[in-house]
Order: C-alpha cells, then structure tokens, then sequence
C-alpha cells in the first residue's frame, strides 16, 4: 500500500550523486563529495515527520534508487 508508514529507507547501488534527495529531505540523506548518496544514521527518527518529502525524493531520484518499505 502506498501511504503505509515508512519503516525502512535504503539506496541500492546506482546513485548518480546528484543531491536532488538531500536537497529534497536533508534530515534523512546525506551525499558527501564523490560519495554515494547514504541514509543517516538517525533518519528513522524522522520517518513519519518526512514522510512526503521522503516519497518525492524516492520518486524523483533520477535513476530510481531510494527505496522504501513499511517493514
Ligand atoms: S536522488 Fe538518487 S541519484 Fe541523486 S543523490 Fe539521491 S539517491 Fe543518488
């Protein structure tokens, strides 16, 4: 179901670095210099404040791997 609530966000291999998901929700992602976009490490704590933004970085990822799941 689409709107469930977020319980797990992760990236699968393929970021492009192109920040769009930081600039997006920086409370969750993090992408440093010629690094691969990461989730943070304290992220789940805002999993429910963010849900939108977290939905419109997965959605707008330009190779589509950010990933959710309410498990
Ligand atoms: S939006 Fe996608 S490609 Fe861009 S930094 Fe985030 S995970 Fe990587």
């Amino acid at each position: 179901m689409a709107n469930e609530e977020i319980k797990r966000v992760w990236i699968e291999e393929g970021c492009i670095s192109c920040d769009l998901c930081m600039e997006i929700c920086p409370e969750v992602f993090l992408v440093e210099p010629s690094m691969d976009c990461v989730v943070k490490p304290d992220a789940h704590q805002h999993f429910r404040s963010k849900d939108e933004d977290i939905r419109q970085a997965c959605d707008d990822c330009p190779v589509e791997v950010i990933k959710h799941a309410a498990e």
